[in-house]
């Protein structure tokens, strides 16, 4: 029997075609985890990798013989408990099809950028990125309570879902981020969260992006769970408001524009909000037309167009390294042409400055080495491989490598 046929088999003679073009490659689409089970094993037996495919928003490279595993069909609530704020979900759902059954419930999925709502659950669960947090509602895989998966020996596996005070060593922990090279995650249990009664949204003008981080970190550490905050230096914020209703203030060189938006229960929204502009005051900061916060809300929220193409260079730095990071850039660029930036998605343990670079790629090399020195970590110089307890994991589970092989490779 070929490949082929034991693949129609597993999955439906309707749910896998051979991809076009390559003599030994498949895209399947199962509709359950047992489906994954058996293409998981046929692919062991025929030593042929194995690459789950979301939305696809970045494809594999990968050539060769493969199974791709396409989440697709498997798009379905499987629970929502209203009351303890939990729903069980297939990993092909993308977060705005999960956030479409949640709404008209008054219920959300949290304060997560866009590349959370245009991604499968399970692809987003499976790439770890600093993109995935919001301060009032941290990392994404925060709200994983529970994980379902297909291991590589073509196990299934589902995480305790219980208190956390009642679990032990957590599995879930090891698939989120390993991009399917442990597993195939095929559901979670997340926790979600009731559509704030309220949202509130400010904006600022601060001296200096100096004042503008510490009025920020000030704010964070009173406790304001903000639904989200960027800085812009100023000229950042001419190119971002160019044409905007109302058009930005006049802003002098050194100057910040600090927009923010407190979201919750009115009170504890207010309260957040109250926060941020007395930080911004103690930091000698003034206020700006709340519209300007509200414009770059909808921009990040609810697709209105940003009229600007996205940064060259992306930088993260511990709080304290912000600055420094800020000013090393622009100082070892100004000899070619500069650089400008917004500085977003805060935590307690740092935030990334977002620059666009006027020069080429000799300014790029210059922004990033004063970017290292300055105490930065260059975005995209993320893990590459996994950690060697891992990869012990891995090989136990997975002695031909077939998972995903060319991602975190080992
Ligand atoms: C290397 C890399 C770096 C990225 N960096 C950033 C970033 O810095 N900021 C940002 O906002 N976004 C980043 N992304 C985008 C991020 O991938 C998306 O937010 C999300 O993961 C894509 O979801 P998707 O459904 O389109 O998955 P896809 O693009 O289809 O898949 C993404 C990866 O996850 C694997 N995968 C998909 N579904 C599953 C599953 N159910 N089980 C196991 N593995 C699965 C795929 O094989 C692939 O390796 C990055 C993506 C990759 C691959």
């Amino acid at each position: 029997m070929t490949i082929g046929t034991e693949l129609a088999r597993a999955v439906g003679d309707a749910n896998v075609a051979p991809i076009a073009g390559e003599p030994a490659a498949w895209q399947v689409a199962p509709a359950a985890p047992a489906e994954i089970a058996e293409v998981v094993r046929l692919a062991q037996r025929h030593k042929i990798a194995v690459v789950p495919l979301g939305t696809g928003i970045r494809p594999s490279a990968d050539r060769g013989p493969r199974v791709q595993i396409a989440m697709r069909r498997m798009d379905h609530v499987i629970h929502l408990d209203e009351t303890s704020l939990l729903v069980h979900v297939q990993a092909g759902l993308t977060g705005m099809g999960l956030e479409k059954i949640l709404v008209p419930r008054g219920l959300s999925i949290g304060d997560y950028p866009p590349a959370v709502l245009v991604s499968t659950l399970g692809g987003i669960l499976a790439v770890r990125t600093p993109g995935k947090s919001s301060v009032r509602h941290g990392f994404f895989e925060d709200a994983v309570v529970g994980v379902s998966a297909v291991l590589g020996d073509g196990r299934t596996v589902h995480t305790r879902v219980a208190p956390r005070r009642s679990t032990g060593p957590d599995l879930a922990r090891a698939l989120c981020g390993s991009e399917g090279t442990i597993g195939v995650i095929t559901g979670a249990v997340l926790r979600i969260h009731r559509k704030p009664e309220a949202r509130f949204a400010i904006a600022s003008i601060l001296p200096s992006i100096d004042a503008a981080v510490s009025a920020v970190y000030l704010a964070l550490r009173e406790e304001a769970a903000l639904a989200g905050v960027r800085i812009y230096d100023a000229a950042e914020a001419r190119i971002h408001f160019a044409n905007a209703t109302p058009p930005l203030p006049a802003m002098s060189e050194g100057e910040a524009l600090v927009v923010a938006s407190t979201a919750g229960p009115t009170d504890l929204a207010a309260c957040d909000r109250d926060l941020v502009a007395s930080a911004v005051a103690a930091e000698g900061g003034r206020t700006a037309d709340t519209r300007l916060a509200e414009l770059w809300w909808r921009r990040i929220h609810a697709g209105e167009p940003t009229p600007v193409a996205g940064p060259t260079l992306q930088v993260t730095a511990t709080p304290g390294k912000v600055r420094a990071v800020y000013r090393a850039v622009c100082t070892a660029t100004a000899g070619s042409g500069g650089a400008r930036a917004h500085v977003s998605r805060f935590d307690a343990d740092g935030a990334v400055v977002f620059f666009t670079l006027a020069g080429g790629e000799a300014a790029r090399a210059t922004a990033e080495t004063a970017a290292r020195e300055a105490g930065g970590y260059l975005l995209g110089a993320r893990a590459t491989a996994l950690d060697p307890y891992l990869i012990g994991l891995r090989a136990a589970l997975d002695p031909h490598g077939i998972m995903n092989p060319n991602a975190l490779r080992d």
